[in-house]
């Protein structure tokens, strides 16, 4: 069997720097390769014109280059917001979104291929899970879409298709890179990472006191409700997982987001904000309302506007700091996994 080549993307300066000393190289090649990867991001090792060919043609032979192939884009016409489907290696897909906001370009990726966590009311759980994605696949989403316009990415969410902390050490890794100052530097504030509440990774990731945003999907606000949306829940009980926040915040000071997706009929009532203001109103925290995003395969629907503001209303009265999502992109299949999950469908069916 061919031996696993080395994925060179996914290695921090120190690693490629020990691992170019292996090939007899010196050292400081590191820091010019390194460059090349991630910050001109080159496609090739050919186009690395400062490097010795005996050394290109090592990495050629030892290495692989992860870049991912733009297999279709969607250009929402209401807002600018992109929609990239990007293919793997391995001929998995994958999507990412750019959002244009005024304070910058924001990047949101998909850290896993589907994704086990089976929330009811997401597209990107349908079918399961099929891998992590590696730090190199993770990065990269950034890079292709930051040349596919030509502007710097300023921002950026692991919010896409997948759990980010079902992924935890690529997941830590491709924070470092991301965030290095030798790469693409992008600060820590402005890195968010969402999970569905997978505690022991949340607390570990508090104790590494990161400056980066934990935004946690709560939708719920019992224990009762959050089981039904969301299966997780019942590994993890929801005081345990809003215990786990309050340790994040106490690490790192900083403030942490719950997401609520507002379903009709399941999470919207009056007596649901009065339970989620008691649930973590004494916290220094964010809520960002988002109303759900209907797929096809499941029958939830968004309340009316003036439920959403009632809710909203009953929140601020508490004391709480609260948001509604603007909805962006929702021409262009803008929910978690939807556009992975039709393209997915139609070759099935084009298949067969
Ligand atoms: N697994 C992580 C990150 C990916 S999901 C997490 O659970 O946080 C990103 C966010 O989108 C989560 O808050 C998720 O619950 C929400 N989401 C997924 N599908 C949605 C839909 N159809 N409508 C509204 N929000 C949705």
């Amino acid at each position: 069997m061919e031996q696993q080549k080395t994925d060179i993307k996914s290695m921090n300066l120190k690693e490629l720097a020990a691992y170019i000393e292996e090939l007899g190289e010196k050292s400081f090649r590191a820091k010019q390769i390194y460059q090349w990867l991630h910050v001109k991001q080159v496609s090739s090792f050919d186009e690395m014109t400062n490097i010795s060919r005996s050394l290109i043609e090592k990495l050629k032979e030892q290495c692989t280059l992860i870049c991912l192939r733009q297999e279709l884009v969607q250009i929402s016409k209401q807002d600018g917001t992109r929609k990239y489907l990007f293919a793997l290696s391995d001929g998995n897909v994958i999507e990412s979104v750019l959002m244009r906001y005024k304070h910058g370009n924001s990047v949101c990726i998909s850290s896993q291929v589907g994704c086990r966590m089976g929330c009811r009311f997401c597209a990107s759980t349908l079918d399961g899970l099929v891998r992590g994605l590696t730090p190199s696949e993770m990065l990269d989403q950034i890079y292709q879409i930051g040349k596919d316009i030509g502007e710097r990415i300023s921002n950026v969410v692991v919010m896409g298709t997948g759990e980010p902390m079902d992924n935890f050490e690529n997941l830590v890794k491709f924070i470092e890179l991301l965030t290095d100052e030798n790469g693409l530097n992008i600060s820590q504030r402005n890195l968010t990472v969402s999970t569905c509440g997978i505690v022991p990774r949340m607390r570990e990731l508090a104790e590494k006191k990161l400056q980066i945003t934990l935004a946690l999907s709560l939708h719920a606000s019992n224990q009762e409700k959050r089981k039904v949306l969301m299966p997780v829940a019942n590994k993890y009980e929801i005081h345990e997982v809003v215990d786990a926040c309050r340790y994040y915040f106490e690490q790192t000071g900083r403030r942490v987001t719950f997401e609520y997706s507002l379903v009709a009929g399941v999470n919207d009532t009056n007596d649901d904000a009065r339970e989620l203001s008691e649930l973590v109103g004494d916290m220094n925290c964010h809520i960002n309302l988002i109303p759900v995003n209907p797929i096809k395969e499941r029958d939830y629907k968004q309340p009316d506007s003036g439920a959403i503001l009632a809710f909203k209303n009953k929140l601020e009265k508490n004391g709480i700091n609260v948001t509604i999502r603007r909805e962006m992109g929702r021409d262009i299949d803008g929910a978690c996994g939807q556009l992975r999950k039709r393209y997915a469908d139609s070759s099935v069916s084009a298949r067969g």
